[in-house]
């Protein structure tokens, strides 16, 4: 099918030929028609197909009817976050090119006199963060009763960053007569209410079985010791052709340790993460877009969605704590039918959450070893190993400038490769390596691993008195020297 066939203008239809697209994604074909007819659409898509062009292409050629009033925007597009909206906000720039349409942007982090500015000359199309927009609107700088189509982008997002409220907040300040687009990567039953509620009779398109990663991301999953995950990622990288990577952690916290390691390996690496002033997090993004730095450590928030062109490599420092999450995460490369590479790294103790991305997914993720390292089986037992306060990762330890002995005596036991690592990794789409979860086969370090969590946590095994080891010296005879001795007598 070609683009000339969905019913688009001759103005729009000539920015997607500057752009270079050839044809309609799916989700491009199915919604645009519908789009364009006025009627609600539940999209269920998740980033990479192509959903951000299947709003904005007809939202340019319904709106180019009409006049904007001051204060009050004829479309309005909730994203979760910033960086969300400052992609949509450029697709509009990019296919409105030959049209007139205003736009303005929302974005907490950025100066609000200058987007009140903006709006007060009025705006065909407002793309906001849901928190800024109802300050704005709390302030009476906003009217939202001539919104006469809306957009909620990344709903499932929506709902894990905690912004239903304030979505359905907003939506209750919109004209009930209005056109609704929704979309959501997955359709959890408190996402398939809030489309119940918000939009009528709708079209439903999905494109692609939610949660299914793209086909042309090869994924792999390393199990090494939690503390030797830096490591791992160290060789990995250096094995792998990385011309850029997201890296990403669960914890902001572990963001900033992991990127200061990492730069301090002669990496080039940023940070980005909510916690940065929206300064900082755009002129990282920015950098990172134009290659001036290649490896960029994110915790999800941060990343959702980002639409890095040709970004070869995502790396999950940690296990997602959500399993969607790791098809958001991996779903950053492999984009638009490119090929990607997706590694993760797991601790024994990661193992049921490895398991629930599997079964999300529906297949085993490919084992691979990384050289020169140790490699575990995973523990399915459930049981999380305490990193206590008294045992900080290195580069905790470091960052405290405390302890410098243990950091030490960790990085002589650490393997020096002699040459440059190889990693043994098997392409998703040959039979990926028997995952042997439930029974784990031998490891070179499973015995040491098994004193180091009876010790840590507990074993269902009781260790009596001192167990099998009792120490050398205490089995050493004691020659009592002969004052002693009488002392002992008395
Ligand atoms: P999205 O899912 O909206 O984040 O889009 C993912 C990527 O696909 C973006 O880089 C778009 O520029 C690109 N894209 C969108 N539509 C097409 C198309 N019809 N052909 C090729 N690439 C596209």
């Amino acid at each position: 099918m070609d683009f000339n066939e969905l019913g688009l203008s001759p103005a729009v239809l000539r920015a997607v030929q500057d752009v270079g697209y050839k044809e309609p994604t799916p989700i491009q074909r199915e919604a645009i028609p519908v789009v364009l007819t006025g009627r609600d659409v539940l999209g269920c898509a998740q980033t990479g197909t192509g959903k951000t062009a299947s709003f904005t292409l007809p939202m340019i050629d319904m709106l180019s009817q009409g006049r904007s009033r001051a204060r009050m925007p004829r479309s309005l597009i909730l994203e979760p976050t910033r960086e969300l909206a400052t992609q949509v906000s450029d697709n509009f720039e990019k296919y409105g090119k030959h049209t007139k349409l205003s736009m303005a942007l929302l974005i907490g982090g950025e100066s609000m006199d200058e987007q009140m500015r903006v709006l007060n000359r009025g705006v065909d199309v407002l793309i906001a963060t849901p928190g800024r927009l109802l300050d704005l609107y709390d302030r009476g700088k906003i009217l939202l009763n001539d919104v006469k189509v809306l957009v909620i982008d990344e709903a499932d997002r929506m709902l894990d960053m905690g912004f239903i409220p304030d979505v359905e907040r907003i939506v209750g300040l919109l004209p009930p007569s209005r056109q609704t687009l929704f979309f959501s990567a997955t359709m959890p039953p408190e996402i398939r209410r809030l489309a119940d509620a918000f939009l009528t009779n709708p079209k439903e398109i999905t494109v692609a079985p939610p949660a299914s990663p793209a086909l042309t991301v090869a994924q792999a999953l390393a199990v090494v010791p939690d503390e030797d995950k830096r490591e791992a990622l160290r060789r990995l990288i250096r094995a792998e052709n990385v011309k850029n990577a997201l890296i990403f952690c669960n914890r902001k916290k572990d963001v900033d340790i992991l990127h200061k390691s990492l730069s301090k390996h002669g990496f080039s690496a940023a940070a980005l993460h909510g916690d940065m002033p929206q300064a900082k997090r755009t002129e990282t993004l920015d950098a990172f877009r134009h290659d001036q730095v290649r490896l960029l450590v994110a915790s999800d928030v941060a990343a959702r969605g980002l639409d890095i062109a040709f970004l070869s490599h995502v790396f999950n420092f940690d296990v997602p704590i959500n399993a969607e999450d790791y098809v958001h995460r991996i779903g950053r490369t492999g984009r638009a039918g490119r090929e990607g590479r997706a590694f993760m790294l797991a601790a024994p103790e990661d193992g049921p959450a490895v398991a629930a991305i599997e079964k999300l997914i529906g297949k085993p993720i490919p084992r691979v070893e990384v050289d020169g390292m140790e490699s575990l089986e995973l523990d399915m037992s459930g049981r999380r190993r305490r990193r206590s306060r008294a045992q900080p990762r290195e580069d905790e330890r470091k960052s405290r400038g405390a302890d410098r002995k243990p950091a030490e005596k960790r990085r002589r036991r650490e393997p020096q490769p002699k040459e440059e690592p190889r990693i043994e990794t098997a392409a998703p789409a040959e039979a990926p390596a028997p995952v042997q979860a439930q029974a784990p086969r031998p490891s070179r370090a499973e015995p040491q691993r098994d004193n180091r969590r009876r010790k840590d946590e507990g074993d269902d095994k009781a260790v009596v008195g001192l167990g099998d080891h009792v120490p050398a010296f205490l089995m050493r005879t004691y020659k009592v020297p002969a004052r002693k001795a009488e002392a002992v007598e008395n």
